[in-house]
């Protein structure tokens, strides 16, 4: 099956997150088709090929999608070619990297290699759900994991976590008219001190990820115009960097502000590879370029615990989520073209004396 034709399958089935059977029921045939045994979690599925006893690198991606926005011209569930572009929901975000994965793994099994490949399609990345979390301790031992998403083929060698508070300030409810004498504290101005200092905190600059803020994303707080609030809530979402901790941050912030914390969210670790090591070394290689990025957006690398990994693949992450969503076939070759020689140059540098 050429490129264009199995981005073209892949796309025609809708999989929005949590219905991503039929996809599934679809790729693994055509695995099993190329004689594979294929494994099933879920609608997750994963194989296995190559040289066991040696190194053991992860091919990973979604076969999830977000629900379509609003924009789009036509319908997000059927893929149109205009000229290089396939245009449908998930063409880029992940269905590209995907067939990629996919071709690429076909034409290795081919080979002689000097590793095991390990190829990992999960469910509800897009949600956090029954995903990869849930089939890892099942792909046995790795030593590396290349996840797929749309990068323009640049190296993701670091990715934010995301670490989510829920803060309460509290105070004491009374008429407005009465507030003063009452000496009711004000939920609300509480919160908003909490605010300013939020707005005004700094963190680290990471060299691959910059700088970063935290925001408040939402705020509640009152009931009537004439009563003085007793409590207001706002979240606080932060997007952190491998050297941070989430507990600890969650703590600091406790520590500075007068509102309660509590901890809404702290799944989505932060993960960074060394730049010298050996899979960012031969993605770099490969791809022709300098040096490794970061990636401000959250992917399935967040559950993949110490496991040293790169974030790459066709595509470009500002046309993920967005109306007409689309890929090239130039991407989608350039794609295999990036997954076949990756695996090979990362078992040479892996196995040097292998043979
Ligand atoms: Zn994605």
């Amino acid at each position: 099956m050429s490129p264009a034709e199995l981005l073209t399958l892949l796309v025609g089935i809708p999989s929005v997150s949590g219905e991503e059977g039929p996809l599934a029921d679809l790729v693994q045939g055509l695995i099993a088709a190329q004689g594979f045994e294929v494994k099933r979690q879920g609608h997750n599925l994963w194989f296995s090929f190559g040289k066991q006893g040696g190194s053991r690198l992860l091919l990973n991606s979604h076969l999830d999608t977000v629900p379509p926005c609003a924009g789009w011209d036509g319908d997000p569930f059927t893929p149109v070619w205009h000229g290089p572009r396939l245009q449908g929901l998930g063409a880029n975000d992940a269905k590209g990297c995907v067939a990629a994965i996919l071709l690429a793994a076909f034409e290795l099994a081919q080979q002689s290699l000097a590793g095991e490949v390990v190829v990992a399609l999960s469910a509800e990345e897009e949600t956090g759900g029954q995903g990869i979390a849930t089939i890892l301790n099942q792909l046995g031992p790795l030593d590396g994991a290349l996840v797929g998403e749309p990068t323009g083929l640049r190296i993701c060698a670091a990715q934010r976590g995301l670490l989510v508070l829920k803060c309460t300030a509290r105070g004491q409810s009374g008429h407005v008219a009465n507030a003063q004498m009452l000496g009711a504290e004000n939920a609300i101005h509480k919160a908003a001190r909490d605010i300013g200092r939020i707005a005004a905190m700094d963190f680290p600059t990471h060299p691959l990820l910059g700088s970063q803020k935290a925001q408040v994303t939402q705020i509640q707080g009152g009931l009537r115009r004439n009563q003085v609030p007793d409590a207001c809530e706002f979240f606080i979402d932060l997007r952190t960097s491998p050297d941070q901790d989430h507990d600890a941050l969650a703590a600091a912030f406790q520590g500075q502000l007068e509102s309660d914390i509590a901890v809404h969210s702290k799944r989505y670790l932060p993960k960074g590879t060394d730049p010298s090591h050996p899979l960012v070394q031969a993605a770099l290689a490969v791809a022709g370029k300098a040096g490794p990025v970061g990636s401000a957006t959250t992917s399935d690398w967040a559950f993949l615990g110490d496991l040293p990994a790169v974030k790459a693949g066709p595509g470009d992450t500002f046309r993920s989520h967005s109306p007409n969503e689309y890929l090239t076939l130039p991407e989608l070759e350039a794609g295999v073209a990036f997954y076949t020689q990756v695996v090979t140059t990362f078992f040479k540098l892996r196995v040097p004396h292998e043979g």
